[in-house]
Order: C-alpha cells, then sequence, then structure tokens
C-alpha cells in the first residue's frame, strides 16, 4: 500500500496535520494495511476540529471504501462498506420507501465517521442517536476481525459508538432502516420573535424533524429571535437536483464581520413572510441545506472557524440564555446558529446527546472567539451539560470527566481493544482521553 504525506485539517480549517495517507480501495486491502501497519481511520473529515488530524502520524483514508454489502428488503436492514456517504444511502434508499433512520447536518459524512461520533439529526426527539439503529460492526483490529453488537459484545459496542475511531477501524456495519414514504419532504418555516417563545415551540412541536435558526446577533427584546423549521417525510420522488455551487477561494477577513453578519441575518429572518410559510422539497435540501454550496468553510478565509456545540439539561436552560447574551453582545457570531430540543437517546459511554437543549454556534477563529469559546465551555460545565467533541479543537482536559461521566469505562474497553494506543489522534492526545488516571 501507497502512503501519501499530505496537509490536511478539519473542517473549521482552524487545525492543521501532516500525516502519510493510505486509500485502500478493498477490504482486503484496508486489511493488509492494518496488519502491517495500525493507523487510525479517517472519513470526510467533516468534523470541525482535531477529531480526524494526527500529525505527524499516519491515517487510513476510508472514502473509496463506499460500497453496499446488502440489503434485506424485508426487514430494511442494509449492510455497507464505513466509507459511504449517508447521504447516498439516504439518495438510494428513501426513493424506494427506506431512510437512515438519522442523518447529521452533512450528506458527506461517511458512515464510519457517524458510529464513531454517534450523530444525531433533526429528530434526535423522537428516534434517538446514530448507533441506536446500528444492529452490527465489522471492526479491524490489527489482523483481527472483531463482529461488534449491541448485545452479544455491548462492552465493545459502547466504547466504538461515539467511541472516536480508538477501538479500531469500523470496516463495515449492518444498520437497521426506517420505512418512509418517499424523497420529499413537507417543511414548515415560521418566524419566532424571542427566546421565551423559541423554548416553547420547540418544546411544542410535535413534527418528526425540526431545528431552529437562531440569529445569534439579535439583541434586548429580540434576543433569541429566529425560524423554527419542522418537517415530515412525504411521498413523491424527487427531480434531479441541479449542480452544488461553490466557494471558489479563500474569502476575505471581512466578509463575515459583525455589520455584514447583522445584515444577513436581518434579510435572512424576513424572508419567511410573517404568516410562516409551508414549501414541499426534496429532502436532502432541509436535510443537509449547507451542502448545496461546495467548500462553504473557505468563507471565514485562511485562519478558519471554530464551532461550538454544547447541550445542556433542560433544567439549566437559563444557562444557554446568558450564552446568547454573550454571544450577540460579543459581536463574533456568524449566521450559523442552531437550537435543538434532544432527547435522551445515546448508544455510546462517549456519546454527545443528552435530554436537553442543544446550541451550535460558528465562530471565525481569532483570538477573542477563542476566549469567549473557552467562557461557554465552563458554563456548560458548570450547567452539568457537555460539548460535543466532534466540533470541538479547544478545549482543556480537565472538563472531561465531569462532562462525559463514562469515560473510565470507555477507557478500559479502549486500552484492551488497542492496548499500544495505535489508534490514538491530535484531539485524543489534547483532551488526554487516553492517559492514564
Ligand atoms: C455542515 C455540517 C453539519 C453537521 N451536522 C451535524 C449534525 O446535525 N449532527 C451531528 O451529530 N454531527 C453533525 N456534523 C458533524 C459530522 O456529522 C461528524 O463530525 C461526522 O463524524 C463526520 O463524518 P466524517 O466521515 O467526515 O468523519 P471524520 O470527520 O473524517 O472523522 C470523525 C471521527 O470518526 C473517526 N472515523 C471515521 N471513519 C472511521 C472508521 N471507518 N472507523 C473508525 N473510526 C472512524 C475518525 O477517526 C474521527 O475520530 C456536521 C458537520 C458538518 C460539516
Amino acid at each position: 500500500m501507497r502512503w501519501k504525506r499530505t496537509e490536511y485539517t478539519g473542517w473549521g480549517r482552524a487545525v492543521h496535520a501532516s500525516a502519510e495517507i493510505a486509500r485502500p480501495e478493498r477490504l482486503s486491502s484496508l486489511r493488509a494495511v492494518l496488519s502491517e501497519s495500525p493507523a487510525p481511520a479517517i472519513g470526510q473529515l467533516r468534523s470541525y476540529g482535531d477529531a480526524a488530524l494526527n500529525d505527524d502520524g499516519k491515517v487510513i483514508d476510508m472514502t473509496r471504501l463506499d460500497r453496499i454489502i446488502g440489503f434485506d428488503a424485508e426487514s430494511g436492514v442494509v449492510e455497507v462498506e464505513a466509507g459511504a456517504m449517508i447521504g447516498d444511502l439516504g439518495r438510494i434508499f428513501a426513493a424506494r420507501g427506506w431512510i437512515p433512520p438519522v442523518m447529521p447536518g452533512t450528506g458527506f459524512a461517511t458512515v464510519g465517521g457517524c458510529i464513531a461520533n454517534d450523530v444525531h439529526g433533526k429528530n434526535h426527539h423522537v428516534v434517538g442517536s446514530f448507533g441506536q439503529h446500528v444492529t452490527e460492526i465489522t471492526l479491524f483490529q490489527g489482523d483481527k476481525t472483531r463482529k461488534v453488537t449491541p448485545d452479544r459484545t455491548a462492552d465493545l459496542f459502547k466504547a466504538t459508538v461515539g467511541g472516536l475511531g480508538q477501538t479500531g477501524v469500523i470496516a463495515s456495519a449492518k444498520i437497521s432502516l426506517m420505512p418512509c414514504k418517499g424523497d420529499m419532504m413537507v417543511l414548515t418555516e415560521r418566524r419566532v420573535d424571542g427566546w421565551d417563545e423559541f423554548l416553547a415551540a420547540l418544546e411544542n412541536s410535535r413534527a418528526d424533524y425540526n431545528v431552529g435558526w437562531i440569529d445569534a446577533t439579535a439583541k434586548g427584546s429580540n434576543l433569541g429571535r429566529g425560524i423554527l423549521e419542522e418537517g415530515e417525510i412525504t411521498s413523491g420522488v424527487s427531480p434531479t437536483i441541479g449542480r452544488a455551487r461553490e466557494v471558489p477561494f479563500n474569502a476575505p477577513h471581512w466578509a463575515l464581520s459583525a455589520p455584514v453578519v447583522r445584515m444577513f441575518n436581518e434579510a435572512y429572518y424576513r424572508r419567511v413572510p410573517v404568516g410562516g410559510r409551508t414549501t414541499v422539497k426534496p429532502i436532502s435540501a432541509p436535510f443537509f441545506p449547507l451542502d448545496a454550496i461546495h467548500n462553504w468553510n473557505r468563507l471565514y478565509g485562511k485562519r478558519g472557524f471554530h464551532q461550538f456545540q454544547c447541550v445542556v439539561p433542560v433544567a439549566e436552560v437559563q444557562t444557554l440564555r446568558q450564552m446568547l447574551e454573550l454571544v450577540a453582545n460579543s459581536g463574533l457570531a456568524s449566521p450559523l446558529a442552531v437550537l435543538k430540543r434532544m432527547g435522551g437517546g445515546r448508544a455510546g459511554y462517549m456519546s454527545f446527546p443528552m435530554d436537553g437543549l442543544t446550541l451550535a454556534v460558528d465562530f471565525p477563529n481569532r483570538s477573542a472567539a477563542r476566549v469567549l469559546i473557552g467562557n461557554l465551555e465552563r458554563m456548560t460545565e458548570d450547567a452539568g451539560g457537555r460539548v460535543y467533541l466532534a466540533k470541538d479543537a479547544l478545549m482543556a482536559p480537565e472538563r472531561i470527566e465531569a462532562m462525559y461521566p463514562e469515560h473510565a469505562l470507555w477507557l478500559k474497553a479502549v486500552r484492551k481493544a488497542d492496548p499500544d494506543g495505535a489508534m490514538t489522534t491530535d484531539l485524543v492526545r489534547r483532551l488526554k482521553l487516553r492517559a492514564p488516571s
């Protein structure tokens, strides 16, 4: 297998690595390369920070391993190689009446990446997390192959799902798809005037899919205003979608300056009429709104950006309001800010979801933003919440035990699965996840 030295980054482009990368095309070559030289896997690098980085080391790029191995039309269980993209599974199966129960906000995420971060979708309050629908994982550990299931090998399963790739390389997985009417969605959007209204609207929403866009620049009586999107899958087959647009170069630093973001947010808020609106769209539009613009991460310029995402228990919702006030007053927010009610569903020791509310905000990679994110992390910990490691590049290791109380169980299983630490990544080193405790 050829290894090629490559410079690469997480999706936020704020942290970098240089690694030797191998791109096996067959499961047999994956097995051969891992027997010789065990190394962590990477998918489509849609994690924002350093989860998939291994500076000065080796990584296995899984993206060529994207075949569908089998599908049982009775049970809806599909077996796929781990490099398959979740959006492709949605496209292929929804028109035939089946859909991956959980899809994150980008269709580019691979099945391996979805398992390793136990991702959540806009229907988390209904169906839980990705790992709850995985019935079997084929894990390559050096020259060994393990079949991992939620019941027969529960400990290894819980350490692998949401386990940041530390138990071995996920070669393939069986996922239980959910019946669906078609690949169109009835989408209702309505303006929400402020924070309290938003909380009530999310709590009262009965839609299968919902998410709130927040104007993170709005202050005072407008604080927390935004748009609530609610969706239901409906029958019909989507027309062929036009080509995605592309951001061709790094934007200049003023492209997302405070006045530009304020103007953009005002227009975005007002694009939905006062009385709301209902449209029917191909599912990819509401599921993966940002995928329509390739390389949109270049909008933040060369220095890149950070996304802060936390979840806090419902009882601590006041903390979330204080966070939003801090963000609005900082003048540092970008147009992307999302609020969502989560259910309790999670499948791994280190899974992010928690019964509560999640807030995600993008910030340009500037020192003032890094200080602000540090404060938001502290507030999250004090509120008994946690930061999403798939988005993180900045957090300090001291916060892990409080935010991830099952870390010790994860660590025990990981030490057994990968005793030599061959799967270690930059995030794992930064957060000292595998350090002796
Ligand atoms: C626009 C956008 C929207 C998003 N929306 C959401 C959302 O709504 N909900 C959500 O939960 N997440 C969301 N994410 C985050 C994204 O879903 C996760 O970061 C996901 O893990 C990315 O998958 P990937 O294939 O790019 O994995 P990578 O980023 O390449 O890798 C992520 C982790 O998975 C491990 N890994 C990857 N493949 C394997 C494998 N085969 N075996 C073992 N380990 C592996 C890597 O080592 C790394 O630790 C979003 C990201 C973007 C860019």
